[in-house]
This record gives C-alpha cells, structure tokens and sequence, in this order.
C-alpha cells in the first residue's frame, strides 16, 4: 500500500495527522521567522527537533540520487553554476542521456538503497518537444523501479507540467535559490516571478512541489529568511524543500565568496523545519565538505534527506556529493534508517483524503 501522488499517507494517526495539517501557517512574519532564527542556537535546535519529532519519524532519512541526464551548455547566467555557459568551468557541456544509460544508474542507485531519483537538466526551460518526450519516457522507466522521481529541467509551461504528470513524475524542483530582493544579483536572465509561475504550474497537477535555495551566494541573513518567508507562505508549503550550500565553482563569479559556517547551515534547517513542519528538508549541495558530527547536527535541525551517489559527484563533478557506501556507515553510526520512498502526503491532501486512509 504505497500510493503515491494521491495525498493520502501510509502510516500514522489520521487524527493526529488531520489535525497537524489544520495546524500548518502560511503567514509568517518576517519579524517572527527573525525571532525564531535568532534563539540561542541550541534551543533554536531543541524546538526544531521537537516539530520534527511531532511530523515525522526521526530515525528515517530519505537517501537521493541526482542524475545529470543532460549537462551544461546552459543559456542562463546563474551566478553559481558550474554548467552556465557563459562561465568558462571543468564542466563540458554533454547530450541528453540516453534511456538506458539513465535507467541504468536508477538501477543501481535503487539497490544502494536509494528511494528518489531526482533528473536535472541544464536547460532554461523546456523547449524541444523531442527531447521532451524522451524525458517523459525516462520518467515513466524510473517510475516503473517503484522509487519517487523528481525532474528538474528549468521553466514549465502548463501543459508540460501535466505531461509530466501523466508520464506518473512525483515531484518537479524549482529552486527559488535566494530571496527576491538579491535574486537579480544572482541572476539576470530570468526573474523571481518566473520562478514563481512554474511553480504554479506544477501546482496545478498532482506532481509534488520541491523548492528550496541556495546559502552562501553573498546574500545577508535577511536574504535567507525572506527565502523561507516565501516559501512558507506557499500553501500549501512545498513538500520538498532543498537548503544547499554554495559549492564554490572555479570559473563562476561566485568562485571566491566567503564560506558559510555550519553554524549558518543549522539554524537555515531549523528554521525551516519550524516554519513548515510536514515538508522533507533536504540537506543537498555542501554535504561533501561537512564532518559527520555536522551532519549529525543538522539531523537533529530537522534535516531529513540526503543526496548520495556512487561517483562522488552530484550535479557536476563542480559539485560533489558523498559516496554510498560512506552515508551507508554514516546513517548506520547515527541509528537511522532510509527512509521509505512515498511516504509524505501531499501537503494539500483534504481532510477527506486523510480520513479516507486506510
Ligand atoms: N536548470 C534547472 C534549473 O535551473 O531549475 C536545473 C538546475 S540545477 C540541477 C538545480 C539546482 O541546483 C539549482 O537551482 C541550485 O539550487 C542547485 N545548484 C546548482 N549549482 C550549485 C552550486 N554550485 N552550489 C550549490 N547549489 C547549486
Ligand atoms: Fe542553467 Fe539551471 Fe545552471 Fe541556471 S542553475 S545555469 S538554469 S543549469
């Protein structure tokens, strides 16, 4: 009994689990959310890890595998990307992946225990309808190995958002990457709102929303939070969302920006564990550079999801990631366990869906 874009949930009380979702608040103050972020660190951590504890399952962290299926050579001029191609990075640009090669690394991803698979694609926006339907095709065959598929492929139009739906996609990522406010510091060639707008699009759908951002891009702390105010304010909250650190890219104009102290990582966890309390908060890019007892932190923060990969690489090779064999130890030394793929309701399932679980 996995359903798994229905909205409705595999365990728990349903009372208990109706009466979380009327709980949820989509109206954050900016002045609140900086009082929250502001506690002494290791209460701000307690009370993160009490929301935790009330939402999900604390042993359990969801294990991620990002897939490249197409790289670099991108038109856009995002600040931090390896695979801009208006930067002179490692990375060279490559063709769409081919079907097989792509379920392949699913494969092989699923039996390292890997519940999601999340496919990005350098590009813009979707535009090729050939190339489009080859993802579609991807989807379907990753879908079939009975994990979540995420795509990340830039800006969606209405239609492609449902075809994605109909090809079975379990979550679409669009980063809103930073606050509006900074966003055109970091990005010129695409705005806020446009951003916005695909989400939207997805939300029409029965995909699940996955939209975080990135810290350490020379953005203040009110940056961050406005971020966060943002998404919070989504209702219903993305189910998904991915606090990445700045992988400093050589080549990139963000090459030389100050690192962002742990400390920082923590309490942006923490606070969006508070703010949005059912969401799967993915502790993704700047994983590679941390020590266990960092990670351990953010667990605690409310982190509950990791990006692995075979190769050590995830994005690019620009972005790296841990291997699986070294989160397998990790989570096996911190007493987790992977969590199951299809756990998490959609965040707008009715009262009469939840009800209605069996
Ligand atoms: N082209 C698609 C788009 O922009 O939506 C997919 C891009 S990429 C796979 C998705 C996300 O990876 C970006 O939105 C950003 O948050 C993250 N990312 C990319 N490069 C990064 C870096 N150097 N450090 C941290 N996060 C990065
Ligand atoms: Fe292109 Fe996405 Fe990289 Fe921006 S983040 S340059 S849109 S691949």
């Amino acid at each position: 009994m996995a359903p798994t874009r229905s909205g409705l949930v595999t365990s728990g009380d349903q009372a208990a689990d109706l009466q979380q979702k009327m709980s949820m608040r989509y109206d954050w103050m900016s002045s609140e959310i900086r009082a929250v972020y502001d506690a002494p660190l290791l209460d701000l951590v307690f009370r993160a890890a009490g929301v935790h504890r009330q939402y999900h399952d604390s042993t359990e962290v969801q294990v991620c595998k990002l897939i490249s299926i197409k790289t670099g050579g991108c038109p856009e001029d995002c600040a931090y990307c390896s695979q801009s191609s208006r930067y002179q990075t490692e990375v060279e640009a490559s063709p769409l992946m081919q079907r097989e090669e792509v379920l392949e690394i699913a494969r092989r991803a699923k039996a390292a225990g890997v519940t999601r698979v999340c496919m990005g694609a350098a590009w813009r926006e979707v535009r090729d309808n050939r190339q489009f339907d080859r993802v579609l095709d991807m989807v379907k065959d990753v879908t079939e190995l009975g994990v979540e598929v995420c795509c990340t492929l830039g800006m969606l139009s209405d239609d492609q958002a449902q075809k994605l739906d109909d090809a079975g996609l379990y979550a679409y990522n669009h980063n809103l990457d930073t606050s509006e406010r900074f966003y055109d510091t970091i990005i010129s060639t695409r705005t806020f709102a446009d951003r916005l707008n695909t989400i939207a699009s997805v939300r029409k759908t029965n995909v699940t929303v996955c939209a975080g951002g990135i810290i350490g891009l020379g953005e203040t702390v009110d940056d961050r939070l406005s971020m966060l105010q943002t998404l919070s304010s989504m209702n219903p909250h993305p189910e998904s969302v991915p606090i990445n650190v700045l992988s400093k890219v050589a080549g990139t104009p963000l090459a030389e920006v100050a690192e962002v102290p742990i400390w920082d990582t923590v309490k942006m966890i923490a606070t969006a564990r508070i703010l949005m309390p059912r969401t799967i908060v993915r502790l993704s890019a700047g994983r590679a550079k941390m020590s266990a007892s960092d990670q351990a932190l953010c667990f605690m923060a409310g982190a509950n999801s990791i990006f692995s990969s075979e190769s050590k690489v995830m994005l690019t090779k620009a972005v790296p990631s841990p291997a699986y064999d070294e989160d397998k130890a990790l989570l096996g030394t911190l007493g987790l366990k992977i969590r199951p793929p299809f756990k998490e309701a959609r965040q707008d399932a009715s009262p009469m869906e939840l009800a209605a679980t069996p």
